[in-house]
């Protein structure tokens, strides 16, 4: 099994209550590979320049993720976002966004990317997740993420791009902005009457929700006392329910995606507790398999008696 991510490859600044970081390796791709990295081989697909050297390749390949499909633009500047949170860790303000090298991109996959059984189309231009989508025609199941930024810009393309896949995972807040919808069950709903047959909408510190044909499943976020910096908490999300997925054969039943979204919770809290993606680097299979199990452990409830 395979998993391709075509996203954002970025430097970061960010502030948070708790400190900054003014050039942390980030963007939606990196986040997507490293938590995905814990499960499966995964193949990032994305533009760099020049400033993107061999330490950030390096933080990548250690983990196993397979950088060929990262392509380097001669004399161009690595996609920049600048963030900032306040005491509501739950809401990025952001600052500044410098498309740089993706202005111009177009992407080329090769054969191992574009022969993958799960495709993930993290966060980036809708029509550039299109393209990836339309070369990937195999896949098993096609995820796409997306925000704010490109629901106001890109609505259409969007929506077209949604019509194209099987799941989608997004923040509730950008799930009512994109439907126009307050209410989050007929959000996911509207969203599930487009084309994508699994919704997943990320709450932050409340955990994610799962909108399927079965009906509805909930998991609050694992309970921690140390939360630093969430840039990253969706894409590590994403790519541990992704991996994990990948790792199971595509199967996507039930009780698959259930666990699916505990190891997606799972790698979302560790990635919180340290700036950018700074956590994965000390982060072991002991420690995601310890949490997970705590995690499964606080939706275990016995049947309510009748009173
Ligand atoms: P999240 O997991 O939602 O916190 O996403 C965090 C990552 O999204 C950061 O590392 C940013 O580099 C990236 N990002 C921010 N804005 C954009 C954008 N407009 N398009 C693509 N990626 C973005």
């Amino acid at each position: 099994m395979s998993l391709t991510v075509v996203g954002s490859i970025a430097f970061d600044a960010i502030k948070t209550p708790f400190g900054e970081r003014d050039r942390a390796l980030g963007g939606s791709a990196v986040h997507f590979s490293l938590a995905a990295s814990f499960f499966t081989e995964v193949r990032p697909v994305g533009p760099v320049g020049d400033d993107f050297g061999d330490a950030e390749y390096e933080v990548l390949r250690r983990h196993g993720v397979v950088t060929d499909d990262i392509e380097h633009v001669e004399g161009g500047r690595t996609f920049f976002w600048s963030g900032e949170y306040e005491w509501d860790l739950n809401t990025a303000n952001t600052l500044d966004t410098q498309l740089n090298v993706f202005g111009d991109f177009e992407p080329k996959l090769s054969d191992a990317s574009r022969n993958c059984d799960l495709l993930f189309l993290a966060n980036i231009q809708p029509d550039l997740q299109r393209e990836v989508r339309e070369q990937c025609g195999g896949v098993q199941i096609a995820a796409l993420d997306s925000m704010n930024f490109w629901i106001e810009s890109t609505r259409d393309a969007l929506l077209r791009t949604i019509a194209g896949v099987d799941m989608v995972l997004m923040n509730d807040a950008e799930l009512r902005m994109l439907t126009e919808e307050p209410n989050l069950v007929k959000a996911a709903a509207a969203v599930r009457g487009m084309g994508p047959r699994i919704v997943i909408a990320k709450r932050g510190e409340y955990g994610a929700a799962l909108f399927t044909e079965d009906g509805f499943f909930a998991l609050p976020a694992y309970p921690l006392e140390t939360v630093r910096d969430p840039t990253g908490a969706g894409d590590s999300f994403a790519g541990g329910l992704m991996g994990y997925l990948d790792s199971q054969g595509g199967n996507a039943d039930g009780g698959t995606l259930r666990r699916a979204m505990t190891y997606g919770s799972t790698l979302a809290s560790f990635w919180v507790e340290e700036f950018g993606c700074e956590r994965a680097e000390r982060l072991t299979r002991d420690e995601i398999v310890g949490r997970s199990e705590q995690c499964t452990h606080m939706t275990a409830i016995d049947s309510v008696p009748a009173t």
